[in-house]
């Protein structure tokens, strides 16, 4: 069965385009890839990363589980130079689960939703370009509505191409 997952991808250390781009690639090979927003640079959140991050926000179709998924987003991560200590810090790939179709998962390891969607305009700017009317299954707002309703006031930029 194929299901379509979320994911978030982006980092804020060494070359932020050229890894982008491998990661978003290596995604790609996970499974269709059916949505792609633009790039955007965001300031870093959380107070601990101090440079701009570049994020993407990619959809693809997959036949592989949830937990399946996130082993080789972690795998990508550290092929891309990921170091597992870089909790909210600086870091050169990041890369989240988002929604999993409308799955509901509450383990140690894998939350989805994952559960800062809402409070975050570098998550939500994205998400919206490209899927505005998709609806959160737990708190039940579409893309848009949890963008409009943010107060996170940090700045989200649209990159040009
Ligand atoms: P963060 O992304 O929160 O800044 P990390 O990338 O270091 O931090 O991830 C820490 C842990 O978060 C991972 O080891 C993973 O098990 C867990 N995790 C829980 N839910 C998710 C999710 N939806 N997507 C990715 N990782 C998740
Ligand atoms: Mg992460």
């Amino acid at each position: 069965m194929f299901e379509k997952a979320v994911l978030i991808v982006g980092g804020n250390k060494g070359d932020r385009n050229a890894l982008l781009k491998s990661a978003v690639e290596a995604v790609s090979e996970l499974g269709e890839m059916t949505l792609r927003s633009k790039v955007y640079e965001t300031e870093a959140w959380g107070g601990v990363a101090k440079g701009p991050f570049l994020n993407q926000v990619v959809e693809i179709k997959t036949a592989y589980s949830p937990f399946e998924l996130l082993a080789f987003i972690q795998q990508i991560e550290t092929t891309l130079g990921r170091k597992r200590d870089e909790h909210w810090g600086d870091r050169t790939m990041d890369i989240d689960i988002i929604f999993f179709g409308d799955r509901v998962i509450d383990t140690p390891e894998l939350q989805v939703p994952h559960p800062f969607i809402a409070e975050r305009k570098f998550v939500l700017v994205p998400l919206a370009e490209v899927l505005s009317e998709f609806i959160h299954p737990v708190l039940g707002k579409s893309s848009q509505q949890m963008l409009e309703e943010c107060e996170d006031k940090s700045e989200v930029w649209e990159l040009e191409g």
